[in-house]
């Protein structure tokens, strides 16, 4: 199993471990040498349109193969129904988080949003029905879950805490 070790917790450990992606806007040189196109090892679909198919994740370089690595455990699970848990909902983004001006996780690219469909922001419904298996191949894997939250995010899954 590939996993992420010291799983950074708060902003000051999380730049420590993966530097800083930029305060106002990206940081290309931050983005080069810290950021990385990974092959999945499986199609999946983007969910914001499913008839289009990725196979390929750009993430932090020290995040990308564990997130990798889930996706592939998650494949084997699910095998002939993998087309039922395959929306990939993103890892890299520069953006701000939901209301706020911190700065999102998927700034770094060490978060992935994984079937957006079964785990809206926000619904503490969808946090008690996501899928468990995927949720414990991220967890055993080193990352938080969204769906844990107050305000739940359970699409969400990250390689930090407390941020
Ligand atoms: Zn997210």
């Amino acid at each position: 199993m590939i996993k992420v070790y010291d799983v950074p917790h708060g902003l000051s450990e999380i730049i420590a471990k993966y530097g800083h992606p930029g305060a106002e806007k990206l940081d290309r040189e931050w983005y080069e040498t810290n950021t990385d196109v990974f092959e999945l090892p499986v199609v999946m679909r983007l969910s914001w349109n499913p008839t289009k198919e990725t196979r390929y994740i750009r993430a932090h370089k020290d995040v990308g193969l564990a997130i990798v690595d889930a996706i592939a455990e998650i494949a084997w699970f699910y095998r002939e129904k993998f087309e039922q848990y395959n929306r990939y909902g993103g890892v890299f983004n520069y953006r701000h988080k939901r209301g706020g001006g911190e700065l999102s996780v998927h700034s770094w690219g060490i978060a992935i949003d994984l079937n957006p469909h079964l785990g809206r922001f926000g619904s503490q419904e969808d946090a008690n029905t996501y899928p468990r298996a995927i949720v414990e191949i991220f967890k055993e894997r080193g990352f938080e879950w969204g769906g844990d939250w107050a305000n739940p995010d359970a699409m969400h899954f990250q390689a930090c805490t407390g941020y």
